[in-house]
């Protein structure tokens, strides 16, 4: 294994207590690395220093991951928010239910019961046992 990753493995399993920063803070900004840092990684002088600034890219990395993945969980919130305010289908279930699917734009009902009453023959919509034995 390579002395660099080992280094960084030993201080990573190291008890909490004996590392410089005890227990992870997340309240903490990582600090901000200059792309001269990055370019001039093979001059650092010690496996500290190598050390500190893997340990420093990596709260960087996990940043910047964990703002993506935020970023898209309130996109994807976004679409939830916006689907709910769909429009539904306003077909009525033989058990009293209705359907509670979007709508298709601009029609009442939803794919699904939209093509049933539109069918040339005029049966019920075929949905459960009771509506099968019906039809
Ligand atoms: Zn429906």
């Amino acid at each position: 294994m390579n002395p660099f990753r080992e280094a960084v493995l030993r201080n990573l399993q190291q008890p909490a207590t004996r590392r410089e920063e005890p227990e992870e803070d997340l309240h903490a900004k990582p600090r901000e690395i200059s792309d001269q840092e990055l370019t001039e990684i093979d001059k650092l002088p010690t496996k500290a220093a190598a050390c500190e600034l893997a340990l420093d890219i990596n709260a960087n990395i996990e940043l910047l991951e964990f703002k993506t993945d935020v970023a898209a969980r309130a996109e994807k919130l976004e679409y939830l928010r916006r689907a709910n305010l769909s429009q539904r289908c306003r077909h009525v279930m033989s058990n009293g239910d209705t359907c509670g699917c979007p709508a298709l734009r601009d029609q009442q009902y939803c794919r699904f019961h939209g093509q049933a009453y539109e069918s040339e023959i005029d049966l019920p919509v075929i949905e459960d046992v009771d509506s099968l034995q019906i039809a």
